[in-house]
């Protein structure tokens, strides 16, 4: 494809929605750069618990986190079909895509400062066009001139059953009730957060 006409693709929507699977398969049919956005808020999270900034209740330290953000780099590996995530070097594929994670991950990402260093990231992977990222803020905030935006959604607890079904066939020990009050509390706090809120563009 000429690469004058490559264009963005934003894919937004709520938790478990299949917008990682759609967006995946998408720019792998086209030839298209895929990025998680939802992974690289995932690594900041996983490097915050692992440097004990993230209370046992989730609550994170965002002083602390704000002030080591220079510190942490977030890369992809492409892995044929899949993509991997690496933090500092590390493959950081499954770690987070844990409950572990996905509990404490709202909160970190509702940190404006955390917010403006991924945004940037974002937006320089975005130069070159030719790229499917998905998230919660790409076709609002991160690409709001992106050529094509889609937005998905369906029922909390038929996310929540997609959910529990990726866990459990990772060996994951967790009930459905824990997935979906996940995928609940992340929807509320995703959608009321000042910064980058998730809503359809
Ligand atoms: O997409 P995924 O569910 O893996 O994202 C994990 C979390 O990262 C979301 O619940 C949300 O809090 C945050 N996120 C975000 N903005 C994005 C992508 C993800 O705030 N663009």
């Amino acid at each position: 494809m000429n690469s004058e006409r490559k264009i963005i693709i934003a894919i937004d929507g709520y938790s478990s929605s299949g917008k990682s699977t759609m967006a995946r398969r998408l720019a792998s049919e086209i030839g298209y750069r895929y990025i998680d956005s939802g992974a690289m808020y995932r690594a900041v999270t996983l490097w915050a618990m692992r440097h004990g900034m993230v209370s046992r209740d989730g609550v994170p330290d965002v002083d602390a986190i704000v002030k080591a953000l220079p510190q942490i780099s977030i890369d992809f590996l492409v892995d044929g079909q899949s993509q991997l995530t690496v933090l500092n070097g590390e493959v950081v594929e499954p770690e987070i895509r844990t409950l572990e994670v996905s509990n404490c991950v709202s909160p970190v990402a509702a940190i404006p400062q955390v917010r403006h260093a991924l945004v940037k990231m974002q937006q320089d992977m975005g130069k070159t066009k030719g790229i499917v990222m998905d998230g919660r803020d790409i076709g609002t905030v991160v690409f709001p001139d992106a050529e094509m935006k889609v937005f998905c959604d369906a029922s909390a607890e038929r996310r929540a059953e997609r959910r529990y079904k990726e866990l459990t066939e990772k060996g994951a020990g967790v009930t459905y009730e824990e997935v979906l009050d996940n995928v609940r509390t992340r929807d509320r706090i995703d959608e009321t957060r000042s910064e980058g809120p998730l809503r359809c563009a």
